[in-house]
């Protein structure tokens, strides 16, 4: 069950989350720097309520340089209305304000990325005070939270939706519902590989209290994608659909059922072994076989010696790729997904 946290927060919303009809406004988080000795961070925030009913949370901007999340809550911020809705919408798009504003992974305050500290801290540098913040005040509100993300500025994905798998069964049946309501193309179920977060996201805040946990990467390379902004669109009104907020007449029929693939192994997924220059060898979307050559890592410091390639070792689909070429030994190049024997 939730930990009770021993400190409260010390951000202060301008919006009360128990009063119905529409609320836009900011969580402060006061932040006393040389410029500004009493100022706030304005972290912008939109509550939309119709009587007692369901809430989901929704939340982007919590790596600062995904874009898709962002524009599809700032999108709904406008079209949600009191009217159209039963129960309540939570809207955090810039959840990492100081990084999204800066267009940023990780803060230019603390340089962390908040999706690596849960259950954050409300004694901690900025980052960790919103991340205490939206762990101890608002995913205690919801019944189900989706962290919308992209691949950032490093890496490429095909536009998915995602759920780290809930060890409650029954929690995780309601993932798998839900994410079939939000209907991306391709969905993938997470287990605890490494460099994924494992217990210190957005999503692990929401698990640990038994409520729904989704996710989504729907571009990246720190552009907006076209594709994935109209696939987070269509599956957050599906959502809130499935969820019993929005009429049953809101719901956009997705154009194929999502496709649901497994990332749960280690296996999954390609380093680069040395320093050097990235040659992709594969695309995006391909389906691969274990010893198919997946790169060439290229030394031009010392041009008379043969690339390094790197194969993969396990049979998938390409879902993501390292998009910058210079490439250190350890950085992610792909990982691959296969598909999930689940319904
Ligand atoms: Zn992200």
């Amino acid at each position: 069950m939730a930990e009770t946290p021993r400190k409260k927060s010390r951000l202060i919303p301008e919006v009360d989350f128990s009063r119905d009809g529409k609320q836009t406004g900011f969580v402060r988080l006061f932040h006393s720097t040389h410029d500004s000795a009493y100022g706030f961070l304005p972290i912008p925030i939109v509550v939309v309520r119709n009587g007692d009913g369901p809430t989901a949370l929704l939340t982007a901007g919590n790596h600062g340089d995904e874009y898709e999340g962002q524009v599809a809550l700032t999108n709904l911020a406008k079209w949600l209305t009191p009217e159209r809705i039963r129960g309540r919408v939570i809207l955090l798009p810039m959840a990492n304000f100081p990084a999204a504003l800066a267009g940023r992974r990780v803060s230019p305050i603390d340089d962390l990325n908040m999706n690596r500290i849960f259950p954050g801290d409300p004694d901690g540098t900025v980052t960790r005070q919103i991340a205490h913040f939206i762990d101890s005040a608002l995913i205690p509100l919801a019944d189900l939270v989706i962290d919308l993300h992209s691949g950032g500025s490093s890496l490429m994905y095909i536009p998915c939706a995602l759920a780290k798998q809930s060890a409650n069964p029954a929690v995780f049946e309601r993932q798998l519902a839900a994410l079939r309501a939000f209907g991306a193309p391709y969905t993938y179920i997470q287990g605890g590989a490494q460099g994924q977060g494992g217990d210190q996201t957005l999503g692990s805040g929401a698990d640990r209290r038994g409520i729904i946990a989704l996710g989504t990467e729907l571009g990246g390379t720190g552009t907006l994608t076209p594709a994935g902004l109209a696939i987070a669109e269509r599956g957050l009104r599906n959502l809130l659909v499935h969820l019993g907020i929005l009429p049953r007449d809101e719901w956009r029929e997705p154009p194929a059922p999502t496709r649901f693939l497994d990332v749960r192994g280690p296996e999954m997924y390609v380093y680069a072994p040395e320093n050097g220059l990235f040659e992709p060898l594969v695309e995006l979307g391909e389906e691969v076989a274990p010893g198919r050559p997946a790169a060439r890592i290229h030394v031009p410091e010392t041009p008379w010696l043969p690339p390094v390639e790197v194969r993969f070792n396990a049979a998938g689909i390409v879902m993501c790729k390292r998009i910058p070429a210079r490439t250190k030994r350890g950085d992610c190049l792909f990982h691959l997904a296969s598909d999930l024997s689940i319904a």
